[in-house]
């Protein structure tokens, strides 16, 4: 039989609530799941904590971090960046005459253009109050789209940010100015009042952020769109008609209802539902006391319970939310009853790089960024390397050991402090957890067992999509998940559903009303396409996305984005010279507006101020009323 290494998670605690904990280890469960017995071994983590006051952080939550040296090496990297620089300026001037001549085509294209329906006409439905659905409801009404109702599981605004899926200590791990809603910055301040120097840089709390995405939409006047507690569990279609129906479950009168037609079902669900790895011999850690949750269980008061109560944990994960909860543990109470368990270090950009205080010397910085980025199309690996040698990327873990894997970037950005406690006091295991047992988890790696009493799993989230079901002309429909979105938005075989979990133009909000701008484009101005073209041009895509993948968890993340606005570049849906101010924009001068897509003509007199509304079908509720309404803050 396999013999098994039962290690505890934590250095030894001297502290008096240690008794609770220690009945769990010395009781007879010392054992394996077979019921053999092994000594403990003492205590081990790849990285124990270096900082002299790593475990008294929680009486000292400010103490300074050291400034560490540049390495000697870092100006080499500098070098090779400026040379690489040069070579794109080079190909790019080569290509300019090709570039004008694009843009000159795309604006004679589109000048010929003119609205075959008012977007006044339209009914639109939308999945999702989130900061996109927020944004989406907000920019159709500005486009000419009154009739728009926004459906949201939940009881309140704010998705990712919503009170019931925040984890304790959630920020935005980017400046405002990148997570506000476009022409709507971040403030605390009355709305039509400039947000100040340090609002703008803020990294905004969750409970912020709920705040104003409530101020957004009263300013915006679209509080009577929102319809909560709605679980919009099918999506009808009719292809003659090419209008839709949506199946409403209300979790509060418990009865399900039908609201339609609609031209456009758009769902914007990105990261609600936790996916939480299935790991066998759960129950039995559960049966003997352990706790399991997903991170976004963990609000301030579980783990303030969790600090008091000495618990020990074992965060598990590599990506942003780990490194969140792992700093909000250290900075509590130290490094002490804390194992970081990942199997491979993630990538993070250094926030002050991306975010840096637009000097001359920063502004190149930004450049070098966007370069990169660029390069990343072709050259992941070099891309990362360079990034990381010149100081832009950095990673948590950096042993001689370490296989550094450059597709895990996530878009995650540390700031120098939490940098130094992740890497420093962070007590790190490198290890593939396999299953549990019932006195903790079992790790691949000389199928050791970790002792804890409580596990986290910080493995991201799932948009929810796939928990829709979909009718076609009056028969089942099993929606195409694992498919190629036409123009990364809308659904071939199912056209009437759109996922804007992917069309990202942007960062934050902002994406949002690039989605709406675009659907009107699709519904009221171009000729529509049949479902075959639809699905012929999906596949066509340089871009890997799917309606189940979403952007932001998959692995090669910059390489598929840059692959997605190529694709729209070449759809002819962004014009090339927009994305490019755009990206200057954030990186080089500190701010953004969402990147113009000039996708609209002028709309004629006769429709402008709501012209055209009478062409609009009347919306029906089947089987029950809804009445829309903001839930108090
Ligand atoms: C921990 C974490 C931190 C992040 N930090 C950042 C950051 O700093 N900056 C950044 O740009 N991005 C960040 N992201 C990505 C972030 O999730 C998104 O940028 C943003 O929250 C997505 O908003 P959304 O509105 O698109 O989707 P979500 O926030 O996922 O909202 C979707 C909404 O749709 C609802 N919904 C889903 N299905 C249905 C249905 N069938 N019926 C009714 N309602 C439904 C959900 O209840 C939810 O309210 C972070 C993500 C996570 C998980």
């Amino acid at each position: 039989m396999q013999s098994t290494r039962v290690v505890p998670t934590t250095e030894d605690d001297p502290s008096p609530s240690k008794s609770s904990t220690k009945s769990l280890l010395d009781s007879p469960q010392q054992s394996d799941d077979s019921g053999k017995s092994e000594p403990r071994t003492d205590a081990r983590h790849d990285n124990p904590p270096s900082h002299p006051d790593g475990a008294l952080r929680a009486s000292n939550p400010l103490s300074p971090i050291p400034k560490g040296k540049m390495p000697w090496w870092r100006p080499i990297y500098w070098s090779v960046l400026l040379s690489i620089l040069q070579i794109i300026n080079l190909q790019v001037l080569a290509l300019l005459p090709l570039l004008l001549l694009a843009l000159l085509f795309r604006t004679f294209w589109f000048s010929s253009k003119s609205y075959s329906r008012p977007p006044s006409s339209l009914n639109v439905a939308v999945i999702g109050a989130g900061w996109t659905g927020l944004q989406v409801t907000g920019q159709f009404k500005d486009l000419g789209v009154d009739s728009v109702r926004c459906y949201e599981n939940m009881n309140d605004v704010g998705g990712t940010w919503h009170k019931s899926l925040a984890y304790s200590g959630l920020k935005i791990h980017t400046p405002s100015w990148m997570a506000s809603f476009a022409g709507f910055p971040y403030t605390k301040n009355p709305p039509g009042q400039k947000p100040t120097k340090l609002e703008i840089e803020q990294r905004v709390h969750n409970t912020d952020l709920q705040t104003y995405f409530k101020k957004y939409a009263t300013h915006k006047s679209i509080n009577d769109k929102f319809v909560f507690n709605s679980k919009i569990t099918q999506v009808s279609y009719d292809s003659k008609t090419k209008k839709g129906h949506v199946t409403i479950y209300n979790s509060k009168t418990k009865r399900a209802t039908e609201e339609g037609p609609f031209d456009a079902v758009v769902f914007t669900g990105y990261a609600t539902y936790p996916n939480k790895p299935d790991l066998p011999g759960e129950n039995d850690f559960l049966a003997n006391g352990g706790q399991v949750y997903h991170s976004c269980n963990v609000n301030d008061a579980l783990l303030a319970s969790l600090v008091s109560q000495n618990k020990k944990v074992i965060v598990v994960g590599a990506g942003k939310s780990s490194c969140d909860l792992v700093l909000q543990f250290v900075e509590q109470r130290g490094s002490r009853n804390l194992t970081w368990l990942f199997r491979r270090p993630y990538q993070f950009m250094r926030c002050e790089k991306f975010f840096h205080n637009r000097s001359v010397w920063g502004m190149l910085s930004g450049f070098m960024v966007m370069i990169f980025w660029m390069i990343a199309l072709l050259f992941p690996q070099l891309s990362w390397n360079v990034l990381r040698g010149s100081g832009h990327a950095w990673t948590y873990r950096n042993t001689k050991d370490t296989k550094h894997d450059y597709s895990t970037f996530h878009f995650g950005m540390l700031d120098p402090r939490q940098r130094y406690i992740l890497e420093h006091e962070a007590p790190q295991l490198v290890g593939n957890p396999v299953g549990f047992t019932n006195k903790g988890l079992r790790i691949e790696k000389d199928d050791e067992i970790l002792i804890a009493n409580v596990v986290i799993f910080c493995t991201g989230y799932r948009s929810g999509v796939d928990q829709i079901k979909t009718v076609k002309d009056g028969k089942p429909h099993e929606l195409e998940l694992d498919k190629k979105l036409f123009e990364h938005i809308i659904c071939p075989d199912f056209p009437i559903l759109s996922s804007c979990t992917n069309f990202s133009t942007t960062a934050g909000p902002m994406r949002g009303a690039s989605v709406s701008e675009y659907l009107i484009y699709h519904l009221c101005v171009r000729r529509q396409a049949s479902e075959e073209a639809m699905r012929v041009q999906a596949n066509r895509l340089f871009g890997q996305f799917t309606l189940r993948q979403s952007i932001l968890f998959a692995d090669g993340f910059f390489q598929k984005w840059i692959r997605l606005l190529l694709d729209l570049v070449l759809r002819g849906l962004i014009p090339w010279q927009h994305l490019l101010i755009h990206f200057i924009q954030i990186l080089l001068f500190g701010f953004t507006r969402p990147p113009t897509m000039n996708l609209l003509p002028r709309l004629p007199k006769k429709w402008r101020k709501g012209g055209g509304a009478e062409l609009r079908e009347e919306l029906v509720i089947k089987d029950g009323v809804y009445g829309g309404f903001m839930a108090e803050t």
